[in-house]
């Protein structure tokens, strides 16, 4: 049987002469046309030699090839509506920018004053385009940015302490996600780490003795996705910066998120302000543009002058320098934080950490009344209370009250279901919790944007 019907497949230009795909070759390019017919084609032959497709059909043909077509030329960049309960979710992209960044990124989509002083007319630096504003927030003498935080760890230990020693306590060897391990961070830039202290206490001591005359950097990271408690000593910054003012070694901190204003001042609880560590007095910190910031992807290197100027100067700043598109929009992110009245309702990270629970409770509302309708029978939909996390590694251990919308299926399991809302146009992302399928409607603006496209 296999022989008869490897036989009775169609060739490539029978496929062709099809009215569809004849009309299919009008609208696409008629390579792109003949390429998803050989790719229908391939398939089914596959399919009768491993014995799955046991019949085949002209018009079955013609509709895959449609089919396959069609994935070819949309786009591979899809929409995600983000109801996953993760403010900042690193896989989906992270901060939703402002109306105000993307407007500069539309600006910028054209020429700018990148690196070109429009008042002499000479060559500019890119950082001036943001430094300003990062010395204003922060506080520091000085700034520049790179295309993530995990840029700025690297190239600040490679332009600080290349070939030498730093300092870092057992308790801050963190693991960030993805690759980003602190001690790999370290040799990869070409330090030697120098571990101090246990995993849950650390004390001043420790670092003091450990300072010899090979130590460049003492080094501090913000344990940004974990909390420690318990029996726990750690040494603060403060501290850190006496130990190394006394043996004349600069003091770096990773902050990983960090932040630009006070969030208790917004109901949140306290994460470690950029400009409380300047003000501490390290010499260089390092943070992320798209975690708490609520920017594009950056990472943001603020401190000393003279350490900023060497680090400017390092080579490797030009392999990781950000973008004219990332520049304008941490620029128009960065302005939003001149007003600390209208940046809740401005920069949508903020505005979604602090959505009032009522708000998200009428959103909630809403949208189970329309995916009743939408769904139907089979279905159970109820709105009930949940937890939302910031994400990001930021304020770990701090969850927000929210609305979720539940739906489950009378035989259907959440993962199907799951499947179903990603599926959609656009794609939307809920979770699974205790075998229920969620949506969180605290970062989900409008109801109707967690309606699926399709039928289930
Ligand atoms: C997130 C984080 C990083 C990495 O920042 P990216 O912007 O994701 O590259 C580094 N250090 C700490 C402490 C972090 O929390």
């Amino acid at each position: 049987m296999k022989t008869r019907l490897l036989r009775e497949l169609p060739s490539v230009d029978e496929l062709l002469r099809s009215a569809p795909l004849k009309e299919a070759s009008a609208l696409y390019s008629a390579s792109a046309v003949t390429d998803s017919v050989r790719a229908s084609i391939e398939a089914a032959r596959s399919g009768i030699i491993s014995g799955v497709v046991t019949a085949i059909s002209f018009d079955g043909l013609v509709e895959a090839s449609l089919a396959a077509l069609r994935t070819t030329q949309c786009s591979r960049v899809r929409r995600v509506i983000n109801a996953s309960g993760t403010v900042l979710h690193t896989n989906i992209g992270r901060a939703v920018l402002s109306e105000e960044a993307v407007e500069a990124i539309r600006l910028a989509s054209g020429n700018i004053n990148l690196e070109f002083d429009l008042v002499s007319g000479e060559r500019g630096e890119r950082d001036s385009l943001v430094e300003d504003l990062i010395k204003r927030l922060t506080g520091a003498e000085s700034a520049t940015v790179v295309n993530n935080n995990a840029a700025s760890v690297l190239l600040t230990l490679n332009s600080l302490a290349e070939g030498e020693e730093v300092v870092i306590s057992r308790g801050e060897l963190i693991e960030i996600g993805g690759s980003f391990r602190l001690p790999e961070i370290i040799k990869k830039s070409g330090c030697i780490l120098k571990e101090v202290g246990t995993t849950n206490r650390t004390h001043p001591k420790d670092y003091s003795s450990a300072v010899t005359d090979k130590t460049a950097l003492l080094f501090k990271a913000h344990t940004s996705n974990y909390t420690v408690v318990g029996f726990t000593a750690e040494v603060g910054l403060a501290e850190l910066v006496d130990i190394g003012k006394k043996h004349g070694v600069p003091v770096v901190e990773d902050l990983g998120s960090g932040s630009l204003v006070d969030l208790t001042g917004y109901g949140l609880p306290k994460e470690p302000l950029v400009s409380g560590s300047i003000e501490a007095g390290a010499d260089i910190v390092t943070f992320s543009g798209d975690k708490l910031l609520g920017g594009p992807q950056s990472g943001i290197i603020a401190g000393k002058k003279e350490f900023v100027d060497k680090i400017r100067k390092n080579p490797l700043k030009r392999a990781l320098r950000a973008d004219k598109l990332t520049l304008a929009s941490l620029e128009a992110t960065l302005r939003l934080y001149l007003n600390k009245d209208s940046l809740p309702a401005r920069l949508p990270t903020l505005r979604h950490l602090t959505r009032p629970l009522a708000e998200i409770e009428a959103a909630a509302n809403k949208a189970l009344g329309l995916l009743k309708e939408k769904l139907g029978d089979g279905f159970e939909i109820r709105v009930e209370d949940g937890e939302s996390v910031v994400g990001g590694g930021s304020l770990p251990g701090h969850n927000l009250a929210t609305k979720v919308v539940s739906v489950t299926h009378k035989t259907e399991n959440p993962g199907r279901i799951m499947k179903f809302f990603l599926d959609s146009t656009p794609s939307i992302l809920g979770r699974i919790n205790k075998e229920r399928f969620l949506l969180d409607m605290r970062t989900v603006e409008d109801p109707l944007d967690i309606i699926p496209s399709g039928r289930f």
